[in-house]
């Protein structure tokens, strides 16, 4: 370790952002690079403390803590103070196919789980992750590595997300030919069409990993939805191993009165059609416009942040956020010695746009909605609105209860519903047969990824329900070593 005293010396820094009064004039991503000496500086606040909860995804007692992939963070934050950044790039390759992806959109719990943090503000792993990958690609230094042999198998992938992506990228680089089916117009997911482009931007960051994995050998067929386009039994018969990856598309509905009105519309409606049209450079027929409208989003998630950061560029009159907490401070576990999950009271890069448009933070808590109103036409144009307290029920349970007297009307003629989603959609898991969870996601267990069909596993959001980024890259890797098992008997994947 070359600075064992950094962390006593040096104070934490982070990336500067382009101010979110220039920023929300265009959709490019606002994260401004750092200068290599200040990244050194960070990497050495590094302590190499002996227990790298950072690196560790799960802890012994099952509790999620540090990175789901379980990425070297001491070695590459050493290797960046010591100049070495061709090596660190290579440090965090081992264990992450797509860390341009994660230094840019990932919540980083690395950074809460940093053991400096107990008494400091923790290192600054997340900038230091999206520099080494950033470089990495400006100096040339990830190019093509197609697999030398072939085995000859076959492996097809339904869904092109994170979670298919990196088992994509897994299992061609242990030989096998690999195709991915997508149903949308482009490969990507939610990194293509959920992200919007000024968090992640999708020609010059996805596309051209999307083209890397192409040159490596693996092959993508979009706009094919497996199920509807083309039958799920024949990739059963064609390939040797199926591996879905589809995600959790379901979005939570909000049926209270009024929900049929014109101008409700759920958050991915608004989002994709949003990075639709700006990929094109012209308003395509999917397109929801918050230009010059008073917009409501229901749902506090990344989700809600992402409908405010989309509203604000459209020249939305005003934006209001609901959001009920997700559960009271008193259920947090008495063993959870680490701060809360830090999106809860963050303002994100939405809420601060809102802020500096308008002048505050445009989140208003423990409030829901209870009616929407509309005018003659059938068109939304106000939200009757309730505050909540959490209250338990008689079987002990924290249900969210209204407080009379708070009663609000909002005027609104735009309203997306940004509430968080339900699982996988149903259709292909039933015409395979499928056995499932409690939650409806596709039933296979952590690390095993086997479905309850021979040859066909499952990976990411369908298997785990709503999550992260990080999370389905691990899972899409750790799949394919399962997959690679099942088709060689033994693997040599990580
Ligand atoms: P997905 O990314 O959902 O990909 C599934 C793919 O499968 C989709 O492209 C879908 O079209 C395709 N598909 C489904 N069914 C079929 C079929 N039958 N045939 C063919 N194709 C099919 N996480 C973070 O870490 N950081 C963030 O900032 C963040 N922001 C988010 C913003 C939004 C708006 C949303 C919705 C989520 C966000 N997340 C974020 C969560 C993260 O994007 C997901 O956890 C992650 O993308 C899940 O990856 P996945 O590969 O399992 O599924």
């Amino acid at each position: 370790m070359g600075k064992p005293t950094g962390f006593m010396e040096y104070l934490r820094e982070v990336a500067s952002e382009v101010s979110p009064l220039d920023r929300i004039r265009n959709w490019d991503e606002f994260h401004l690079p750092m200068p290599d000496e200040s990244l050194q500086t960070q990497g050495a606040r590094c302590m190499d403390c002996g227990t790298p909860f950072c690196h560790t995804g799960i802890t012994l007692s099952g509790m999620a803590s540090g990175c789901p992939i379980s990425n070297l963070i001491p070695e590459w934050n050493d290797l960046v103070y010591r100049g070495l950044w061709e090596e660190a790039l290579d440090r965090l390759h081992k264990t992450n196919n797509f860390p341009e992806f994660t230094g840019r959109v990932c919540p980083a719990p690395c950074e809460g789980a940093c053991v400096l943090g107990i008494t400091n503000p923790p290192v600054t792993i997340k900038n230091i992750e999206y520099s080494i990958a950033e470089k990495g690609w400006e100096s040339g230094w990830i190019t093509p590595t197609p697999p030398t042999k072939r085995t000859g198998k076959t492996v097809a992938i339904i869904g092109s997300g994170p979670a298919g992506l990196s088992a994509a990228a897994q299992l061609n680089s242990a030989g096998h030919w690999v195709t991915v089916y997508e149903r949308a117009d482009r490969p990507g997911g939610l990194l293509m069409y959920g992200i919007p482009n000024m968090k992640l931007d999708k020609q010059k960051v996805v596309s051209r990993r999307l083209e890397m994995l192409e040159a490596e050998g693996v092959t993508f067929i979009c706009n094919t939805e497996v199920g509807k386009d083309l039958p799920a039994e024949t990739l059963l018969k064609e390939f040797d191993a199926v591996l879905l990856c589809t995600g959790s598309t379901r979005p939570r509905d909000l049926p209270i009165e009024g929900r049929n009105l014109k101008g409700i519309h759920f958050a991915m409606d608004f989002l994709t059609g949003n990075t639709r049209t700006v990929l094109q450079g012209r308003p395509t027929a999917d397109y929801i416009s918050a230009a010059g409208k008073n917009v409501i989003i229901i749902g506090g998630g990344d989700t809600g942040t992402d409908c405010v950061g989309t509203s604000i560029r459209h020249g939305c009159t005003s934006v209001t956020q609901l959001e009920i907490m997700p559960k009271p401070p008193e259920t947090r576990a008495p063993s959870n010695p680490w701060p809360e999950y830090p999106k809860v009271y963050k303002l994100d890069y939405g809420q601060e746009e809102a802020a500096a448009m308008f002048g505050d933070d445009p989140r208003t808590y423990m409030t829901t909605a209870t009616k929407f109103e509309g005018d003659v036409s059938g068109q939304i144009k106000a939200v009757h609105t309730v505050q909540v307290q959490w209250m338990r029920d008689e079987n002990g349970r924290f249900s969210p209860q209204p407080i009379s007297g708070t009663e609000k009307v909002i005027p609104a003629q735009l309203v997306l519903l940004a509430m968080g989603f339900l699982g996988p959609e149903q259709p292909l898991l039933d015409s395979l047969g499928l056995e499932k969870d409690a939650r409806s996601n596709v039933k296979a267990t952590y690390g095993a990824y086997a479905t309850s069909l021979p040859g066909v596993f499952a990976a990411g959001d369908c298997r785990r329900g709503q999550s992260l980024v990080v999370w389905a890259i691990n899972e899409g890797r750790e799949a394919a070593r399962e997959c690679d098992r099942y088709l060689m008997g033994h693997t040599d994947l990580p």
